[in-house]
């Protein structure tokens, strides 16, 4: 029976791990945990009673995403969706201007988790926040329970977060039973393996907000990279992602570093992975595809037009029935043509 010995051969040292944590939430002893200092990894803290758990809640030991999709769509996708089955696609922007002040691109996606935690569809968010071990921008995942803390973890850092770590957290020590997770899109694939699984904690896991992602850094190599070129972490105020370059904003510089120098802080596990638009979450989130200051927002499920809709008509958002659509297509098809050239 496959247990801890054979996730740490096969994925972690294996080199799928996607560092989502679904593994340390899992175990039913707690005798896994996060291992921060040098490479981040999960890690055994005392004896194993191999009991498998942690292997079946892997997304990266069963990989295949058609299953799931029947669960959530009803259907597998057919040949042509190449960013996975779902209703519309529009660009949108938050109307709070506190949201906007903190917000990546649109603030969207925080303005959809407080538009849902005030009507509370949900009563806690799973994400990721910033400023661990005096590292300004060094992601860490959190509980969040209030609009303040859901604010204060607006905005992208670049980094790896095992954000379904929490899910323990959040079900046991907050007893937090309706939870929207927000996360990449490995994060998604995890949370939906996690369902498929009937994984005990997964029933509180309501709504699932995804993230574009073309690839991740590794948070080390990019702040020592950054440093390098004269900037501290500690000055940053945004980091972006555009027309070629990763963008380090302070108040009163911007360090424009072109991507192709940037490649060698590229995270390894994303080279195994082909999913760009977070194709199985309730709604998919990014920049590209619409203009600056919006976000391009890709509607899955019913659950997801439900709840986008609504925080529209109660003005949480707003919209504009311009987005590029074609753009964020091509952008999928170059991520999964890259990764089976690099397979
Ligand atoms: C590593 C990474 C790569 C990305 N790549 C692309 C891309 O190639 N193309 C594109 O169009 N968009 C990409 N995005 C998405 C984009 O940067 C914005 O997150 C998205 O447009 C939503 O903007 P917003 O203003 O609505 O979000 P905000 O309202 O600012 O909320 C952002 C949310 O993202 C979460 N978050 C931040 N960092 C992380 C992280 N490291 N892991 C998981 N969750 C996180 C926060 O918890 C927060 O809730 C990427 C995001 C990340 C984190």
């Amino acid at each position: 029976m496959p247990a801890y010995d054979e996730l740490e051969s096969e994925v972690i040292e294996g080199g799928l791990c996607t560092y989502c944590g679904a593994c340390v939430a899992s175990c039913p002893l707690h005798h896994l945990k996060w291992i921060d200092g040098g490479p981040k990894r999960p890690e055994k803290k005392a004896a194993c009673e191999d009991c498998e758990t942690c292997y079946r809640a892997c997304y990266r030991t069963e990989i295949g995403k058609g299953a799931i999709e029947e669960e959530i769509f009803g259907r597998r996708r057919k040949g042509g969706e190449d960013i996975g089955i779902y209703r519309r696609a529009i660009a949108a922007r938050a109307t709070d201007g506190s949201i906007l002040e903190k917000a990546q691109d649109g603030g969207v996606v925080t303005a959809i988790l407080v538009y849902m935690l005030e009507e509370k569809i949900i009563d806690g968010a799973i994400l990721t926040g910033r400023g661990r071990e005096e590292d300004d921008w060094m992601p860490f995942p959190k509980v969040a329970k209030s609009k303040e803390e859901i604010i204060s973890a607006a905005g992208t850092k670049y980094g790896v977060s095992p954000n379904l770590m929490m899910v323990r957290t959040a079900v046991i020590d907050e007893v937090l039973d309706n939870l929207c997770v927000v996360g990449l899109p490995c994060h998604v694939q995890a949370v939906r393996h996690l369902q498929h699984i009937k994984f005990d904690l997964s029933p509180a896991i309501k709504f699932v907000i995804g993230l574009f992602c073309r690839e991740n850094f590794e948070y080390v190599q990019m702040s020592k990279g950054v440093k390098e070129r004269g900037v501290e972490m500690e000055e940053v105020e945004k980091i972006s992602i555009s027309k070629g370059f990763f963008n380090v904003h302070t108040s009163d510089t911007k360090l424009s570093i072109p991507l192709k120098e940037t490649a060698v802080w590229h995270s390894k596990h994303c080279l195994t992975c082909d999913d760009y638009s977070a194709e199985l979450a309730d709604i998919s989130v990014g920049s590209e595809g619409s203009k600056e200051g919006w976000s391009s927002v890709i509607i899955r499920t019913e659950k997801g037009e439900e709840v986008f809709s609504e925080a529209e008509s109660k003005g949480y958002i707003r919209t504009e029935e311009v987005v590029d659509l074609e753009y964020i297509k091509e952008n999928a098809m170059r991520k999964m043509q890259s990764r089976s050239r690099d397979s």
